[in-house]
């Protein structure tokens, strides 16, 4: 299907509101943060940036960098408000909008071509009534799906408007690979040491040799080096997150115990995500360990789940990065959020056989479960051993509200 995505960011946005606020800032090194001897650089102007600034730096970094550089607080109540009206804009063409921060958005603007023109005259349409009413530059990219979107907003900036040609080659071969979506540092590293740099080296693996090397991050890496892109524009849905934690009677010392709970709250969660018909894209793993301390340790998968066994994976894979296992855990919970209606579109973590099967069985618990009620039906795995020692005190149902 042809999409039209256009991706918006401000420019610098916390210092532009400072710079705004006073015009005196206007044209100066302005670092927003914390002043004191910890903090860390929260924005910067670009006339900052130039220094080698960026945000996530520690204050006394960026002002040994610049030591004339104004730095102002955080004042997050007043960027709200201007992030509001230049949301307010957005809405005057499309409400399917969705919301990465504060100061950045995907809009599908599909079909809206008749109403207020192309694309790119949309796009240039919002860039204007921001500048006039908000008095901030910000800058956009258009393209036919998100991916190639967010990449041509990054293309101009500040103050930039690019559209990716269509085929996108002649723009994105060049780019290097830490440019592309969940090319982290880590990936990066093996993909240069395999003598690969640009989208254009990375083309010319196969498809095999992709998986072969980085598994189903390897398939992603295929279809992102040839400008391919499904993840639809996801509208955030009014409740905020689905979620169940179990406080155990018992700390949990075995990671066969862990497991066992984990596989049951993903199905609970799971079951209440398709009773609703809905789907979530962050999944969050809440861990509380004997001594009451807490983590918390989330990952987004698009286009968003609602079967236990691909939520349950992620769980699995965020409780790597805790110490459950090692140390004894009282509190389990898995929420799911970013929820918006519609069903899993599997086969991104699990091949096409195996998900035809698992959507066959999430079918049937839901069916069981209306009928037996929730506590009838677990799964084999979760009726072996023995369950009573661990069996959930308290069942916490509902929103965890982070
Ligand atoms: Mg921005």
């Amino acid at each position: 299907m042809n999409r039209s995505i256009i991706h918006l960011d401000l420019d610098a946005f916390y210092a532009s509101v400072e710079q705004y606020d006073d015009p005196q800032l206007r044209g100066l090194p302005v670092l927003v943060g914390g002043n004191s001897g910890r903090g860390v650089v929260c924005a910067c102007s670009y006339e900052a940036r130039r220094y080698g600034i960026h945000s996530a730096m520690p204050m006394v970094k960026a002002l040994r960098l610049c030591p004339t550089a104004v730095v102002r607080p955080v004042r997050m109540e007043r960027y709200r408000q201007f992030s509001d009206n230049v949301f307010a804009i957005f809405a005057r063409f499309t409400d399917r909008i969705e919301t990465l921060s504060l100061d950045e958005a995907f809009l599908d603007v599909t079909g809206c071509e008749r109403l207020f023109g192309s694309p790119v005259q949309i796009a240039a349409q919002i860039r204007t009534a921001v500048r006039q009413e908000t008095g901030l530059t910000i800058s956009a990219g258009v393209a036919r799906n998100k991916f190639l979107a967010k990449l041509a907003s990054d293309h101009k900036k500040p103050d930039g408007l690019y559209v990716v040609p269509d085929p996108p080659d002649s723009f994105l071969l060049p780019l290097p690979l830490k440019r592309l979506w969940g090319v982290g540092p880590v990936t990066c590293q093996r993909l240069e040491k395999l003598g690969l740099h640009t989208v254009a080296d990375l083309r010319q693996l196969s498809a095999a040799r992709l998986e072969q090397l980085f598994g189903s991050a390897g398939r992603q890496l295929y279809r992102l080096s040839r400008g391919e892109d499904s993840r639809p524009v996801v509208v955030a849905s009014a409740a905020h997150s689905i979620g169940h934690e179990d406080t155990f009677e018992h700390d949990l010392q075995n990671p066969m115990e862990v497991h066992r709970s984990l596989l049951d709250l993903a199905e609970r969660v799971a079951s209440r995500l398709r009773g609703k018909g809905l789907v979530g894209s962050v999944v969050q793993l809440k861990v509380r360990y004997a001594d009451f301390s807490t983590v918390t340790r989330r990952r987004t998968v698009d286009p968003g789940l609602d079967s236990a066994l691909t939520i349950l994976q992620v769980a699995e894979e965020l409780l790597l990065r805790t110490e459950a296992g090692q140390r004894p855990v009282r509190l389990l919970g898995i929420s799911l959020s970013q929820l918006r209606e519609g069903h899993e579109v599997q086969g991104e973590l699990f091949g096409g056989e195996q998900r035809d099967r698992l959507s066959a069985l999430d079918g049937a618990v839901d069916q069981l479960r209306q009928r037996y009620g929730v506590k009838g039906v677990q799964r084999a795995s979760l009726m072996t051993g023995d369950r009573d020692e661990s069996a959930a005190k308290t069942g916490g149902d509902g929103r965890d509200g982070s």
